[in-house]
């Protein structure tokens, strides 16, 4: 019998008993003493006998310690903390009643109604739906003609253009994807690299399993390019994976090809696997490129996760995969354990599989290329107005959804840090961002590129006007400003 089967058999003994003593503490007086009731006879001696057949110590262990209620949440449940809602829970804000709310920090590009789902998208679902043969479990990894559709799509994430279905696992959108990823690799006590600014679902996942997440930095001077040598010198021997956003969440960077042959490098001297969170592999503006970091190496390990979310806007779909590039069979192990980490949920929505292989192959360029031109445009747009503003230094993104805008915050002296920039935004001009905190980046604030046109325009116009009536230029007022941040006066 595997010792996991024998396990369950145990806890079922455990929690026999203890049920069985929680009904008879539910008999106890509150001052502890028993109760005679007519059945307490029955009861005891059941009680006695159960503890007979099962001389299990730890029976008795729960017996003597279950006098009251004693629910407690998990350690796992416990330890996941979602950073920006945490952040953003902690505002106090009160926006301007004079000026419409215009929100820079929903990451649903949905939310606004300017940027839909195709018609090609939507009616591959409403066939999978009117096939009704969409209605039933499929296998863990996800119905054959769904990868089969996958692979197809993603063929230019190897260099000889072809993917195996097999190597191709379906998942409850991106982030299940990076979940499994994550701990198929790594155990409790050891650790992952992820970039600093950086998606905060990483350090979600991996904490309340207390795996360790350690921040290698991404430089904005260098176009948020990875510190090469702090990354380095931040890997052990107790360092599970090197994950990589590219397309970055915040920063909307693109890595080329050089720096991305250098991080290949390092985990190739290091026999390190990647995790590539390629979400927005398709989301980059004219002049730019995306490579897919699976495409450059066939030595080092890389599993690669994407989905519909972004590119085919439906993230409540919830539709992403896992691609599993490991040309020279490196993953041992690991590779069992991404698939029996597909088995605990029984793999994704089945009714999105079936309408997979249409909305792959039916889903037109012109409609990704219409949605490149908003985002693009909007960056356009909002880098012309924020870069005069005095104060503030927006960096200009090469894809993604997002604008990184610098704070210089010794100019504003009433200004504490990213956080309170936007707090007083918010309650002055009811424009609301996301501070840079949220991705560890302090100094900073996030803006999307999804709204329509019109309302990134004033929301600009209404940021240029909060930095103007904040601004310092005298020295004098930089001088008090660096003693407040001295004495914590704020
Ligand atoms: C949106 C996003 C995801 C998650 O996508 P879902 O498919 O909705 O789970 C993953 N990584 C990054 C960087 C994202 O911005």
């Amino acid at each position: 019998m595997p010792s996991s089967v024998a396990n369950e058999g145990y806890k079922f003994q455990a929690s026999l008993s203890s049920s069985s003593s929680s009904r008879a503490s539910s008999r106890s007086s509150p001052s502890g003493s028993p109760l005679v009731t007519p059945d307490g006879d029955v009861v005891d001696k059941a009680l006695a006998q159960l503890q007979l057949d099962s001389s299990q110590p730890a029976g008795q262990l729960a017996k003597s310690s279950r006098n009251g209620w004693q629910v407690k949440g998990s350690s796992l449940s416990l330890n996941t903390h979602n950073r920006i809602r945490s952040i953003v829970e902690s505002l106090k804000i009160n926006p301007n009643p004079q000026k419409p709310m215009i929100p820079l920090s929903i990451g649903d590009p949905t939310t606004f109604g300017n940027l839909k789902a195709a018609d090609e998208t939507m009616k591959a679902v409403l066939h999978a739906v009117e096939s009704a043969k969409y209605n039933g479990y499929a296998h863990t990894h996800g119905h054959e003609a769904a990868r089969v559709a996958v692979a197809k799509y993603s063929a230019h994430q190897r260099p000889e253009g072809q993917i195996d279905p097999n190597e191709i696992m379906l998942c409850s959108g991106c982030s299940s994807a990076l979940e499994y990823c994550i701990l198929a690799l790594a155990d409790r006590g050891q650790n992952v690299l992820v970039p600093r600014p950086g998606f905060c679902l990483y350090k979600t996942l991996a904490e309340g399993l207390q795996i360790e997440v350690r921040y290698y930095d991404l430089l904005p001077e260098k176009g948020w390019c990875a510190d090469l040598k702090q990354l380095e010198s931040l890997i052990d021997e107790k360092t599970a994976a090197l994950l990589i956003n590219n397309p970055s969440n915040p920063c909307g960077s693109v890595f080329d090809k050089a720096h991305l042959q250098q991080l290949v490098q390092i985990c190739e001297r290091h026999y390190l696997p990647i995790i590539a969170d390629e979400i927005y592999e398709h989301f980059v503006f004219p002049g730019s490129q995306h490579i897919a970091v699976s495409s450059l190496t066939r030595e080092v390990p890389v599993l690669s996760c994407g989905g519909l979310t972004k590119r085919f806007l439906v993230p409540g779909w919830r539709m992403g995969w896992i691609i599993v590039h490991d040309r020279q069979q490196r993953l041992g192990s690991a590779l069992t354990g991404l698939k029996n980490m597909c088995a605990r949920i029984l793999g994704s929505n089945t009714l999105i599989q079936g309408a997979l292989p249409e909305i792959l192959a039916k889903t037109p360029q012109s409609y990704f290329d219409g949605v490149i031109e908003v985002l693009h445009g909007n960056a356009l747009l909002a880098y012309k107005i924020l870069q005069q503003v005095r104060g503030l230094k927006p960096v200009m993104p090469n894809g993604a959804m997002y604008m990184m805008v610098g704070i210089d915050l010794a100019r504003f002296p009433h200004i504490r840090d990213d956080t309170h920039f936007v707090q007083e935004l918010v309650n002055e001009q009811s424009v609301f961002c996301l501070p840079g905190n949220c991705f560890d980046c302090p100094g900073y604030v996030r803006i999307v590129l999804t709204v329509p046109g019109a309302m990134i325009e004033e929301a600009c116009a209404r940021i240029a006007q909060f930095c103007e009536q904040h601004y310092k230029k005298d020295t004098r007022s930089l001088i008090e400003h660096s003693l407040l941040v001295k004495h914590k006066h704020y």
